[in-house]
């Protein structure tokens, strides 16, 4: 029997055949007969002779079994459109698409920067990218117009994607203004801009730069673009991370070791299999809309719904009915949707036939237990922890059902994937800890696995100086997060390495502390920051959204409120580790992917220019901490 114990260790101490072997998952023009270059760490060259195309694997090699099946669903509860194409249907739609990027100019290499809301034409685009060798740089549609610029200087695009609009809660988001401003901003002017006119509001085009989509589609309706066949180490895509910690990282993918370590995840992490449906809730614009919403379902043969709207509107049970209609099997999305959700009639959750569902993933940010207790019996269904990040492409630590059924425990999101050499690390002597419950920084030995970024674009030093270290004989990728393992391997993220804060000597995790706050009935959300004290070196201080507002009308409700968190912190964790004020805010400042912005928080707590901020969803909470500390 196949144990994940020996799987594991054969990823590890017989890398090369391990791999080999998962190679035979994806179709190949040339074989590799080279798995792993790692001659110059930390840069890892994988399936070095190999050839191949990723949308060879997630289109083309799927019409033959299954022109007619779906392939892509399309729905959105902001214009009210829902379209399925088959595996034919995309097939045609992506070869239109390739064939207007060429017609545009674009050749093997050029970069094309997409700026789209969630509509099927983005999935287009980025299939088309890769199917002749063009590299992808997605931006979240949520972007303005100075991070977008930034952007496009970052990339240098021959083409932009673009629209006239988004469409968030009904209201309708326009684009191409925004777009324009980013082209005079920025210092790379692209040579062209392709509008998908989606009819939602009125733009002015300039002529000789802008092209409309559904003229251009019409001349290429019968166009056969062959997929060109790539090099193993051909960037795929480029992609921003989410800018939680600072200046946003421009992650290199290649094309081989994705389309492989995406095809083994979706075999030996997320059990799918061709004919299923696959719902992610996140957005194109991040890694697991890269990841998991367009080229690991499609790989594995599966129909993806790509999901264009609220988990609240028109109801929320939306997504519920979704999984009723599509028979969705396999749901991934975030703990901050799921808090979102939990605002709502937890009746919608048994509302709809979810019987077809067989797992909801959540990933992103760290699953607090009251969140996963309440969605996991709410829905009946496994609630799948899995943690990774952009720079890593596919989960770092989950659990590996498909190799064997694993026990998942609350709070932590599983043990390490095959082919992550996962260690943890004392950061003051830089040791390895090998034991149970000691706490230290979470690093992976090199080379990194298959789909992991290359390097960061045009800056490899850049890459090398941010990730990597010494440590006597090898060299660890720092993940910048914290945690601690427990005696049966599972690891627990307690945060990240710039979230520890020291109270007087002692060492507190940020995540701890907000554990045992979150368990008090009327907190929604909660955030705990170290701000400078001079008594103490670092204070906690904590950031709360009550479920009940009624409980903050005046002074005393929020003293009384205020005063009843600290002692359920005292009692569970000690009084060293009581927040030295809880503030009350609406709602708390996070980035656009519903990330924590942590360091924004205590830069405005120590009086200090919260510095870049392009990544934030909504700077309010920052103005309330503002007034509430004046
Ligand atoms: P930047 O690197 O630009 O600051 P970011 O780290 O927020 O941005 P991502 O790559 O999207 O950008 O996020 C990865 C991080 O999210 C991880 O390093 C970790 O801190 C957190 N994270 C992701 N999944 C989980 C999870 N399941 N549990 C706990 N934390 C998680
Ligand atoms: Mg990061």
């Amino acid at each position: 029997m196949n144990t994940y114990a020996s799987f594991y260790q054969r990823s590890i101490h017989e890398r090369d055949a391990f791999w080999a072997e998962q190679a035979e998952l994806i179709d190949w023009q040339v074989k590799p007969t080279q798995i792993c270059d790692y001659s110059k760490p930390p840069f890892a060259h994988w399936f070095v002779d190999g050839t191949t195309n990723l949308c060879h694997n997630a289109v083309d090699r799927h019409v033959k079994d299954r022109a007619d099946q779906a392939a892509l669903i399309y729905v959105s509860t902001e214009t009210g459109q829902e379209v399925t194409y088959s595996f034919a249907q995309l097939h045609d739609e992506v070869q239109r698409m390739a064939a207007i990027l060429q017609s545009l100019g674009v050749k093997q290499g050029d970069r094309v920067l997409i700026y789209l809301p969630m509509i099927a034409e983005a999935a287009f685009a980025m299939l088309a990218c890769v199917r002749i060798g063009a590299i992808h740089s997605v931006v979240f549609g949520g972007f303005a117009s100075h991070s977008l610029a930034t952007r496009i200087d970052d990339a240098t695009p021959v083409l932009v994607i673009s629209a006239d609009a988004g469409s968030r809660g009904g209201k309708v988001v326009p684009y191409k203004p925004l777009l324009d401003e980013a082209i005079t901003l920025s210092q790379h002017k692209p040579k062209a801009v392709l509008m998908v006119d989606r009819g939602l509001t009125p733009f002015t085009s300039v002529p000789g730069r802008d092209h409309d989509y559904a003229g251009l589609r019409e001349q290429h309706m019968n166009a056969q673009v062959p997929c060109v066949w790539l090099d193993a180490a051909h960037p795929s895509y480029t992609l921003y991370t989410s800018g939680t910690t600072g200046k946003p990282k421009g992650v290199q993918r290649d094309t081989a070791g994705y389309t492989v370590a995406l095809a083994a995840s979706m075999q030996h992490i997320f059990e799918g299999q061709a004919g299923q449906v696959y719902f992610s809730t996140s957005d194109i614009g991040w890694v697991v809309g890269h990841s998991y919403i367009i080229y690991g379902p499609l790989i594995a043969g599966m129909a993806t719904l790509m999901y264009e709207g609220l988990p609240t509107r028109p109801h929320g049970g939306v997504w519920w009915e979704l999984v009723e209609k599509y028979k969705v099997t396999h749901m991934f999305s975030a703990p901050t949707a799921v808090r979102v959700l939990k605002k709502q009639d937890p009746a919608l959750l048994s509302k709809y036939d979810i019987s077809s569902l067989k797992a909801l993933y959540l990933a992103g940010e760290p699953l607090d237990e009251p969140t996963a207790q309440w969605i996991a019996e709410g829905l009946g269904k496994p609630i799948i922890d899995n943690y990774w990040q952009t720079e890593t492409g596919w989960p770092i630590l989950t659990v590996a059902n498909g190799v064997q059924t694993m026990a998942s425990k609350f709070g932590s999101p599983g043990v390490p994937m095959y082919g992550f050499n996962v260690k943890l690390l004392d950061d003051n002597s830089g040791e390895e800890l090998t034991g149970a419950q000691e706490k230290g920084v979470v690093v992976i030995e090199g080379p990194l696995p298959p789909g992991c970024l290359q390097t960061l674009w045009g800056d490899d030093e850049r890459f090398v100086k941010t990730y990597w270290q010494s440590v006597p004989g090898k060299l660890v990728y720092s993940t910048f997060d914290w945690g601690v393992r427990d005696e049966d391997g599972y690891f627990y993220i307690l945060g990240r390495t710039d979230d520890v804060i020291n109270v007087a000597g002692h060492r507190l995790g940020t995540r701890e502390i907000e554990e045992s706050i979150s368990s008090h009935p009327n907190v929604a959300e909660v955030a705990v920051v170290g701000v400078a004290d001079a008594l103490k070196g670092q204070a906690a201080m904590a950031f709360v959204v009550a479920k009940d507002a009624s409980a903050l009308v005046d002074s005393a409700a929020r003293l009384k409120l205020e005063g009843e968190i600290m002692k359920l912190v005292d009692s569970q964790l000690g009084a060293v580790a009581r927040p030295s004020r809880v503030l009350f805010l609406s709602l708390l400042p996070k980035t656009r992917s519903g990330k924590l912005l942590r360091r924004a928080i205590q830069a405005v707590c120590e009086n200090r220019d919260p510095g870049d901020l392009t990544t934030i969803d909504d700077p309010t909470p920052l103005h309330q901490i503002k007034e509430q500390l004046a």
